[in-house]
C-alpha cells in the first residue's frame, strides 16, 4: 500500500511537470461502465464467435454478423454511461492539461463524458457507413429496424464505422496518434493489454521519443516490464480520481 501511495505521488509529479500529456485508453477503462472487454473472464469472446467481426464473414453473412453487432454494440454499449475515469480525462482535456486522447474503444464514452476531440484509433460505433455509396450516417436506432440495415439513399449494406478484423486503421487517426505519441513527454496508458496491433505500437513510439510512461491497468500487460516507467495496478475508475485529487 505504501508502495502504491508513493507511486501515486510519482504519477502526480510526472503529470504536473508534463508539457505534452497524452493518454491512450483501451477496453479496461470502460469495464467499470459495464462494457465487457474482449478477452479474459466475462469477455465478449466467451459469448460470441469473433468471426462476426471478420470483414469477409460480414460481407458473406451480413445478417448473422449484424444480429451480434446489434446486441453488442447497440444494446450493451448504448446503455453504458461514462465512469469517473472518462470524466477526469474530459476535465483534463478541457482544462488544457491533456493535449491528446487516443482511444482504441469504439463505445463513445469519452465523448459522452465531454471529451469532444478524441482520436478514435479503431473508428467508432457512432456512425454507420454505406458499403455502396460510402455515405456516413449518424447512428439512429430506427436504422436497425431491419437486419441487415440498408442505406436510406441507395439501399447499400450499412456497416458500423469501426474497423473489423481484416481491415486497416483509419488513416487520419493513425497519423494523429503517431504525431501525438511523438510529441508527448508524459504518456499515460489506461486499461489496455497491448495485445492488439498496430495500436500497441503507439506507446512504443512515445517511449522511443523519450516520454515517461505511466501505466494504469488491473493486471500486468504487454507494456508493464518493457515500457512502463511507473505501473499503477488497479481500477482506472479508482486510480484516476486519486491522482486527480492530488493534482
Ligand atoms: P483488452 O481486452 O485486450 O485488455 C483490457 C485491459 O484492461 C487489461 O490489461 C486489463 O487488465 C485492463 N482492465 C480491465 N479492467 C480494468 C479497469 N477497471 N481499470 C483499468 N484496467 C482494467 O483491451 P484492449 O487492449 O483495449 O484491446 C481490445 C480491443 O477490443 C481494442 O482494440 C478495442 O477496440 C476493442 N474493444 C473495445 C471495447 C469498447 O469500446 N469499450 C470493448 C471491448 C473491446
Ligand atoms: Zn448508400
Amino acid at each position: 500500500m505504501i508502495n502504491q501511495n508513493l507511486k501515486l505521488k510519482q504519477a502526480v509529479e510526472l503529470i504536473g511537470k508534463a508539457t505534452h500529456l497524452v493518454a491512450f485508453t483501451g477496453a479496461g477503462i470502460s469495464a467499470e461502465s459495464g462494457i465487457p472487454p474482449f478477452r479474459g473472464e466475462g469477455g465478449i469472446w466467451n459469448q460470441y464467435d469473433p468471426k462476426v467481426l471478420d470483414i469477409n464473414f460480414f460481407f458473406n453473412e451480413p445478417e448473422e454478423s449484424w444480429q451480434a453487432i446489434r446486441e453488442l454494440f447497440y444494446g450493451v454499449f448504448a446503455e453504458a454511461l461514462p465512469n469517473p475515469a472518462h470524466r477526469i480525462l474530459a476535465e483534463w482535456t478541457n482544462s488544457g492539461l491533456l493535449k491528446s486522447l487516443i482511444t482504441q474503444n469504439i463505445d463513445q464514452l469519452h465523448q459522452n463524458a465531454g471529451n469532444e476531440d478524441v482520436i478514435c484509433f479503431h473508428g467508432s460505433a457512432q456512425h454507420l457507413l454505406c458499403m455502396s455509396c460510402f455515405t456516413k450516417i449518424k447512428f439512429d436506432a430506427s436504422l436497425l429496424k431491419d437486419i441487415p440495415p440498408r442505406c436510406p439513399s441507395c439501399s447499400g449494406l450499412l456497416k458500423p464505422d469501426f474497423i473489423f478484423f481484416g481491415e486497416g486503421i483509419p488513416q487520419q487517426a493513425y497519423r494523429d496518434s503517431i504525431e501525438a505519441a511523438e510529441q508527448s513527454d508524459v504518456f499515460v496508458i489506461i486499461g489496455t493489454s497491448g495485445e492488439v496491433s498496430p495500436a500497441n505500437q503507439i506507446p512504443e513510439i512515445a517511449k522511443y521519443k523519450g516520454a515517461s510512461i505511466i501505466e494504469i491497468n488491473r493486471g500486468p500487460s504487454h507494456y508493464t516490464h518493457r515500457l512502463s516507467t511507473l505501473y499503477l495496478e488497479g481500477e482506472a475508475g479508482k486510480i484516476l480520481p486519486e491522482i486527480n485529487s492530488m493534482i
